[in-house]
């Protein structure tokens, strides 16, 4: 039984990454029958924030991704909010320190500082290691009494031992196999002077006791997995597979996406409006677009690019994972989000988002469906809808000025006014039929007779399918903008 996890920091709204990350372990449980965790990794207090975890837990609700356990719903293995596990924790550090894996290190943040400088300025780096540990004042120098008078004082951190010169050997299903010698690597703080365990421990811990089989998150966190295979090793318990999933690259592929990228440049990264930034749902994005086109990001879907939910569950790959960096494209996903909207039915779309079609309804009563129908293939957001069904409700404000250049060589009186007749005379669902006669008759192209109408009714030559947009308007409300028009323009 494959089980997976998305674990994310309660720092602050998710992000496209976190969501992408998300989605990928949402979408490998599915695809094996699996089991899909929401681990809040809350341990960090000092970067915590206010409403995260709400948000993350409302961003996913919005795109379908259920977690089959999670903090608030529970399960087998909780709790999932690492803030409640501290007991869970200071039992396995316990182990590690009794098996000599671990060790307690008492040095204060000055000395640290001080023996950092001078190593920049002497080697061009840092490492609190094998190589230099026994500098330091830690429990490995100490003697038992130096020790246990120390953790009575309370001021300390506990490392982890790495051993010197070993070969430390990582699997990742993107990359493969990942060698680091462990000279390269740092006793990394496992435990903080707060009591609180360090990410890599947290992490490791929940994951083995969580049972999870892959892990699959972030290529930021390829460097931690050295530090964690050591920490499997040290507890002797097998590690999970891993996938790190590609870096989301800004536009222009110069660097990591990032919020600031996207208010520059007019896109939203979260999925939901969080302070006084808007998310994909408030700019008009139907959730399960968002998501198809952030499966995009880093995993070739083939062919078949418009995918729901249930066929991304089905189809994900692995092997389909890239490696190199995912340019985020803002195009790219509205057409996305258009060719989801486009795939609605009428009323399902107008059932499924009711709000965004009240005024249209209002307007056109009964004849709803039609006029979405009409409006339906011309949305690139929802939020489109407003300026799409602007010429079912309101008369044209003003003529738009291009449109009225392009019919300047009609003669709009002489052709309003047949056309008037016409419509007098005829169904409005017949004025095809009408216009071609009249135009044999008269000398006018059927485009001549088209646009008048079209810039009278709409405002300018662009919207929706004309004859069937009349239809539904009606003679009265045809009649009164054309004769505006030709009041206006001849
Ligand atoms: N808490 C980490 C984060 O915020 C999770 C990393 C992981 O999945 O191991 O991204």
């Amino acid at each position: 039984m494959e089980r997976v996890r998305f674990a994310p920091s309660p720092t602050g709204p998710l992000h496209i990454g976190g969501l992408r990350t998300a989605l990928f372990n949402y979408l490998y449980a599915r695809k094996h029958n699996g089991v899909f965790i929401l681990r809040v990794e809350d341990t960090d207090q000092t970067r915590k924030v206010e409403g995260s975890e709400e948000y993350i837990h409302q961003s996913l609700a919005w795109c379908n991704i259920t977690p089959d356990e999670d903090p608030t719903k529970g399960g087998e293995f909780g709790p999932y909010r690492q803030s409640e596990r501290k007991e869970i924790y200071a039992d396995y550090i316990q182990k590690l320190i009794d098996n000599d894996k671990a060790y307690y290190a008492f040095d204060s943040s000055e000395e640290l500082a001080t023996a950092r400088d001078i190593a920049e300025k002497e080697k061009g780096g840092f490492k609190y290691n094998a190589e230099n540990r026994n500098a330091f004042k830690n429990s490995l120098g100490l003697t038992q009494q130096e020790t246990a008078q120390l953790i009575e004082e309370g001021n300390y951190v506990i490392r982890l031992k790495t051993e010197s010169d070993i070969d430390v050997l990582t699997s990742d299903l993107v990359r493969g196999t990942v060698r680091v010698n462990s000279n390269e690597l740092e006793d990394k703080i496992l435990m903080k002077k707060d009591g609180m365990p360090t990410y890599h421990f947290a992490n490791v811990v929940d994951d083995h006791l969580m049972k999870i089989t892959t892990v699959i998150r972030g290529e930021e966190w390829l460097p931690s997995l050295p530090i964690h295979q050591l920490l499997y090793d040290a507890f002797g318990w097998d590690a999970p597979k891993f996938m790190h999933l590609p870096l989301i690259l800004n536009p222009s592929g110069k660097g990591k996406l990032s919020k600031r990228d996207g208010d520059k440049n007019g896109y939203p990264v979260f999925p939901m409006a969080w302070n006084e930034s808007t998310g994909y749902k408030e700019n008009g994005f139907l959730p399960q677009a968002h998501l198809n086109y952030i499966a995009q990001l880093g995993w070739s879907l083939g062919e078949k690019e418009i995918m729901s939910l249930e066929e991304m569950e089905k189809t994900f790959d692995v092997k389909a994972i890239q490696k190199g960096g995912a340019r985020f494209d803002y195009e790219k996903a509205k057409w996305v989000n258009q060719q989801h909207l486009a795939a609605f039915g009428e009323s399902i779309l107008i059932e499924t988002y009711p709000n965004y079609f009240d005024k249209l309804k209002e307007a056109v009563g009964d004849k709803l469906i039609d006029a979405v129908g009409l409006i339906k293939e011309r949305l690139v957001l929802l939020n489109d809808v407003d300026a799409e069904s602007d010429c079912f409700i309101n008369d044209p404000n003003e003529y738009d000025a291009k449109s009225i250049k392009r019919i300047a060589k009609i003669d709009v009186a002489n052709v309003g006014a047949l056309l008037k007749k016409g419509i007098l005379k005829n169904e409005l669902s017949e004025l095809k039929d009408f216009m071609q006669q009249c135009g044999e008759e008269n000398e006018i192209g059927m485009g001549a007779f088209m646009q008048v109408l079209r810039v009278a009714v709409v405002g300018s030559l662009s919207g929706p399918n004309l004859i069937p947009l009349l239809t539904i308007l009606g003679k009265d409300v045809t009649l009164r903008r054309l004769e505006r028009l030709i009041s206006e323009q001849s």
